[in-house]
This record gives structure tokens, C-alpha cells and sequence, in this order.
């Protein structure tokens, strides 16, 4: 399987800095084949990058989509905007949208299924906070967060990010096991949904992951790729975890 390094810039780059980002990158990373370079900047940046992407071998996310095709609907962005400004996937539920703009898992789904019909890969992120897991609900949390947000929604150009909030940009990390422990719950999920394709479903780890502990993480079988904040930002940390079979 192919695995899957998606840069989640959240709210951050102006245009002239997402062309210096993409002007820095693209050369480090124009032999990697055997990973799938996703880079999800701000809405406003998008379309410049999609052009400064142009034919390489990086693919443009989008953070957000609304699920409506067009209308009185201020502030939203639309699956066939994010198609035009050159966009291939797209982050859904991610824990800062459910936890600041009170995303449930009824607009995460219609967000999901609004995607996959304008064929746009979804990239559906799932997690529980440090209470929940310190409650012993982590598992409760993950299977309500897959089997309502994916309810309607095919496997094909589907990826998941299993992101515990308690480790995004903390600095924190999931330990490879407590990750795998729950990549394989989810894959689980996915199995009894989609049958044997669940195996094709690239299952990507996302909190505090950097270049000195990705090699660690993308080791546990279940684990293919990663969904990255902090270490995003930079180009030659985000090319050491494109290229993370390279580091130490
Ligand atoms: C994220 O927000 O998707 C994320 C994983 O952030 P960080 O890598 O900074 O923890």
C-alpha cells in the first residue's frame, strides 16, 4: 500500500509564503513514488498553490467544504470551488472544527458524502480528548466517530486520520502501540463496513508526529501515513517526513 503524508497547515501562509513553501519543497520530494504528498494550506491559498503544483507530485487538500452546490450560504466554499482551485481531497471532522465550530457527526457526514459526489478523496479524521481516553472511552468515541461520520460514505478515495486531540500539537505523541492498538480497532470498523477493500484503506496516525519520531510510528502495520500539523510548516521537516524511510 502507498502511503499517504498530508500537511494540515490549519490557519496559516499567505500566497507569496505557500509559493515559497512549494518553490523550497518540490525539489526535495520530485522522486518519491512510493508516497502520496498531500498539502492542505487556507482556503485563500489554494488556487496558487494548485498552480504552483502544476503537473508534480504533490496534491492539493482542502481543511473544509460545505455541502451545499452554490447559494446564500456566506462564508461557505463549495465542493465544485475546491475542484476548480485545483483540489483532490479534502479534511473532514477534524477535532478543531468538531471542538470550535461544534461540528457534530451528522455534519461531518453530510461534509464526507458531499465530497465523495463531487470526487474528492476524503480524509476523515477521528479522536478522543486525554478525559475521554483517561475515562476509558477512547474506543466508544473512535466507533460512534467512524460508524456515523462514514454512514453512506464508499471506501474508494476514502483515507482516515486517527488524531487523539490530546496529542495534537502538544507535543505529545501516541506511542507506536497505543497507536496501533487503535488503528487496528478502526480497521476493524472498516472491515465489517467495506469487507475485504477495508485493506486498502489508508489509516494515517496525526499528533505531534516529526521527523524524529515518524519512522517509529509508520512501522505498526496499521499505521500508513501521517496527518501533520506543526511539522508541516517547514519544507525541509515536512520533505524529512515525505521521506521518512530515510531517517535515522
Ligand atoms: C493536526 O492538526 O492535524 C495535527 C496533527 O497537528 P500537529 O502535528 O501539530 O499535532
Amino acid at each position: 500500500m502507498k502511503n499517504f503524508m498530508a500537511a494540515n497547515w490549519k490557519m496559516n501562509k499567505t500566497i507569496a509564503e505557500t509559493r515559497e513553501f512549494l518553490r523550497d519543497i518540490i525539489p526535495s520530494v520530485k522522486e518519491v513514488t512510493d508516497v502520496d504528498i498531500v498539502i492542505a494550506p487556507p482556503f485563500t491559498a489554494l488556487s496558487a498553490a494548485g498552480d504552483a503544483i502544476g503537473t508534480t507530485n504533490i496534491q492539493l487538500a482542502a481543511q473544509d467544504i460545505f455541502w451545499e452546490e452554490k447559494g446564500a450560504y456566506t462564508g461557505e466554499v463549495a465542493p465544485a470551488m475546491l475542484l476548480d482551485a485545483g483540489c483532490k481531497h479534502v479534511i473532514v471532522g477534524h477535532s478543531e472544527r468538531r471542538q470550535y465550530f461544534h461540528e457534530d457527526d451528522t455534519v461531518v457526514n453530510r461534509k464526507a458524502g458531499a465530497a465523495q459526489k463531487a470526487g474528492l478523496g476524503v480524509i476523515f479524521c477521528v479522536g478522543e480528548s486525554l478525559a475521554e481516553r483517561e475515562s476509558g472511552k477512547t474506543f466508544d468515541i473512535i466507533r460512534r466517530e467512524v460508524e456515523k461520520g462514514l454512514e453512506g460514505i464508499d471506501a474508494g478515495n476514502l483515507v482516515v486520520a486517527y488524531e487523539p486531540i490530546w496529542a495534537i500539537g502538544t507535543g505529545k505523541t501516541a506511542s507506536p502501540e497505543q497507536a496501533q492498538e487503535v488503528h487496528a480497532f478502526i480497521r476493524d470498523i472498516l472491515r465489517k463496513r467495506y469487507g475485504e477493500t477495508a485493506e486498502d484503506i489508508r489509516i494515517l496516525y496525526g499528533g505531534s508526529v516529526t521527523p524524529e519520531n515518524v519512522k517509529s510510528l509508520m512501522a505498526c502495520q496499521d499505521v500508513n501515513g501521517g496527518l501533520v500539523g506543526g511539522a508541516s510548516l517547514k519544507p525541509d521537516s515536512f520533505a524529512k517526513l515525505v521521506c521518512y524511510k530515510k531517517e535515522k
